[in-house]
């Protein structure tokens, strides 16, 4: 079996306003070729550009909420995947008003649109049970319908190894394919051969959660039990809990309360209060540490990359935006 990939590349970082160096939270999974898009607020493009992502061809895309800093990316993104041929469909989900948000946007921007858009409202459960894969929604308690994704590939066979199947007297053909699929069959002989005689261990699949906005609530702990990856919004510094409460956000402490609580793998922070500066924020991750220990503080254009097996998640940092400025001065 093929090795698959899985990268979660972040997008941006920053809730209610994007800032120089800090673009709207939003993220994007690869996964084998497919690309799956998690909020687009204003200038999730850009970030998508600066990662020299192929991305007009995504397959589905996930919306959390309808505010305008998770959404209002949204048109031209869908007016620039027109840009090059596709046959597959576009999935969107996300809660009911989104689908109203994609029509009218579509009418009133008179939007060229070369393939077709289907949009699914999204209920609390699984939503999508693929393949290789599921997704599920996570309904979160935030000043509009919100919801979470968890996104689950599901255990894959182990490897096969044909020399086994051939030791075994199974001759070559279509009983190699059904034994790959978990089925039993006949050798020359007549007997049983079961797929464990002649394939490795099941290999795990690897789960992917995207939580924000929300207000504490101790069962999502549950929803992201033991996520390789979990990035979670921490909107406020510990001690502002009521703030965060009133605003139906959260601290860090309590985002990363959720993690632990979750026994995730890997835990980054995101959407974070543009009151705070980057320096700022790492008093942050120091509160979330003291909960979670490894608490990353996500940055726009960190790559997160999942390995097959049961590695260490892979991180990369991509060169930090730094925008720059040039001064002419006429003097007359
Ligand atoms: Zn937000
Ligand atoms: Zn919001």
């Amino acid at each position: 079996m093929l090795l698959m990939n899985f990268e979660v590349f972040v997008l941006g970082t920053s809730g209610m306003m994007p800032l120089p160096g800090r673009f709207l939270t939003s993220a994007m999974l690869r996964r084998e070729g497919e690309l799956f898009l998690f909020d687009c607020g204003e200038g999730t493009q850009v970030s998508l550009k600066q990662l020299n992502l192929k991305w007009k061809k995504i397959n589905r895309i996930f919306i959390s909420h309808m505010h305008a800093d998770h959404v209002t990316g949204l048109p031209g993104i869908l007016m620039l995947s027109a840009q090059v041929d596709r046959d597959e469909p576009l999935y969107i989900y996300g809660p009911k008003k989104l689908g109203e948000y994609i029509d009218s946007s579509r009418k009133i921007l008179d939007m060229y649109i070369n393939y077709e858009i289907i949009f699914k409202e999204v209920n609390e459960g699984i939503i999508i049970d693929e393949e290789g894969y599921t997704v599920e929604a996570v309904k979160l308690d935030h000043t509009k319908p919100c919801f979470g994704y968890v996104f689950k590939e599901k255990n894959r066979p182990g490897e096969f190894y044909p020399e086994k199947a051939i030791e075994l007297g199974v001759a070559k053909g279509p009983k190699f394919g059904r034994l790959q699929k978990g089925f039993e069959v006949e050798n020359e002989n007549g007997d049983i051969i079961k797929p464990s005689q002649v394939m490795g261990e099941e290999r795990r699949g690897r789960t992917f959660s995207y939580i924000t906005d929300t207000m504490y609530i101790p069962s999502i702990a549950q929803k992201v039990k033991d996520s390789d990856l979990l990035l979670c919004e921490g909107m406020f510094e510990e001690g502002l809990e009521d703030t965060a409460r009133d605003k139906k956000h959260m601290t860090v402490t309590q985002a990363a309360t959720i993690a632990k609580d979750a026994n995730v793998k890997t835990f980054g922070l995101l959407h974070y209060s543009p009151r705070y500066s980057d320096f700022e924020l790492r008093a942050l991750k120091e509160q979330a540490r003291k909960i979670y220990p490894g608490t990353i503080l996500t940055k726009d254009r960190m790559i997160f990359e999942i390995p097959n097996d049961d590695a260490n998640v892979i991180v990369t940092k991509e060169k930090s935006y730094r925008p720059r400025y040039e001064r002419i001065i006429i003097r007359s």
